[in-house]
């Protein structure tokens, strides 16, 4: 028998790819899955093959500017489009997904304490074999078991604007907050947000104020930073997704990591860390290295930065590449632009 807390997309994917093999069920604190929405939904096209669907795809962008401080921009055409998700309609594509393989979800049921393998919640207590923590950053899976290791987060605020919008642009404006973005769900409707740990309703008005719209709605929440240091598994325990800090700490985005993290459940529970090591590990340490130096970055360097990108050698090696794998594309920058190596750590 597993026993999965938390029905976000990694806890409902790694059900849904052990529940050929297992008992599952799945622990949701929340009465209705994906709601409330504290996400804006971008992501590379990387989503695993058998879960894509368009039904909870919203938009497909195909360019993205980048602003500097001095408002100079650069357009990187994007080979792979980047999706825009309706989080409410994909959290429960992948809720649904699960259940059909027999996978149950039971709502409205909060982990209050993991004591070894006992699950304690408020009017049962229960024993499993196998306990998967997807329970989002502050997981109390990875509390209860020693973990949690010490993670960082950052905070984000977001909001649904009404205005006029290119549908075909994501923008993302460097200087204001660690990272600030404008996604266009359509013409008439972005939703912009900013992730800083300084100043955060401050740095969230600049933005307003470069993003004419009216407010239809505020959201937002912590994401953490992916920690290189933590253990994602102890004896039958296991994390995933922002439980697990599977975070990229450029764009603090999660979704796309946390499903490669919880596709290796589908080989099963055996060398499940190793085999998630493998596949992110390089990768996520690329992007905390990336973001300690741009928090580090003034508007000058910026400036300079976005200037260097202006070449369109640069831009294309971006566009080809999704920034889930930066791997696959820093060095080659560093090696058709040397004046790169000044940015790197
Ligand atoms: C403002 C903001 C904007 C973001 N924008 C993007 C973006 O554009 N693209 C992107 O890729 N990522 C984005 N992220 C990050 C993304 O939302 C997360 O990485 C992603 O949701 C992680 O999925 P998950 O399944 O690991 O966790 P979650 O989606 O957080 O799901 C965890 C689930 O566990 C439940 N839970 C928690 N504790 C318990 C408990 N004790 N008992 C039972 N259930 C529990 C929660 O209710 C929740 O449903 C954003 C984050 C924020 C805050």
């Amino acid at each position: 028998m597993v026993s999965i807390i938390g029905a976000g997309p990694a806890g409902t994917y790694s059900g849904y790819n052990l529940a050929k093999q297992y008992d599952v069920k799945i622990y949701e604190e929340d009465k209705k899955i994906g709601e409330p929405v504290q996400c804006t939904g971008i992501i590379t096209n990387n989503l695993p093959k058998d879960i894509y669907c368009e039904d909870y795809v919203l938009n497909k962008i195909p360019e993205a500017e980048i602003i500097a401080p001095n408002g100079k921009s650069i357009f990187i055409k994007l080979r792979n489009k980047n999706l825009v998700l309706d989080r409410v309609r994909f959290d429960n594509f992948f809720a649904d997904k699960a259940r059909e393989r027999g996978a149950k979800i039971i709502l409205n049921k909060k982990l209050l304490r993991l004591r070894g393998n006992e699950l304690i919640f408020k009017d049962l207590r229960i024993k499993d074999d196998f306990i998967i923590g997807a329970d989002g950053p502050y997981s109390r899976v990875a509390r209860d078991s020693g973990l949690f290791n010490k993670r960082k987060f950052i905070a984000a605020k977001q909001a649904r604007l009404k205005g006029n919008f290119n549908e075909d642009l994501v923008k993302f404006y460097l200087g204001i907050g660690s990272f600030s973005w404008v996604v266009p769900e359509n013409k008439k409707i972005a939703r912009i947000g900013v992730a800083s740990n300084k100043d955060l309703n401050i740095e969230f008005k600049k933005l307003l104020i470069l993003e004419n719209g009216k407010v239809l709605d505020n959201q937002g929440g912590i994401i953490p930073f992916y920690d290189p240091l933590i253990k994602i598994s102890k004896n039958n325990i296991f994390l995933v997704g922002d439980a697990a800090t599977q975070v990229k700490a450029t764009t603090f985005g999660g979704i796309i990591p946390g499903l490669i993290a919880a596709k290796e459940f589908s080989k099963g529970f055996k060398n499940y860390e190793f085999r998630v090591n493998q596949k992110l590990k390089k990768e996520l340490m690329l992007n905390l290295v990336m973001r300690k130096k741009l928090d580090r970055f003034n508007d000058k360097k910026y400036n300079e930065l976005v200037e260097l990108f202006s070449q369109e050698k640069l831009r294309t090696i971006i566009g080809d590449y999704d920034r889930d794998f930066p791997s696959k594309f820093v060095l080659k920058l560093l090696v058709r632009e040397p004046r790169l190596f000044k940015f790197v750590p």
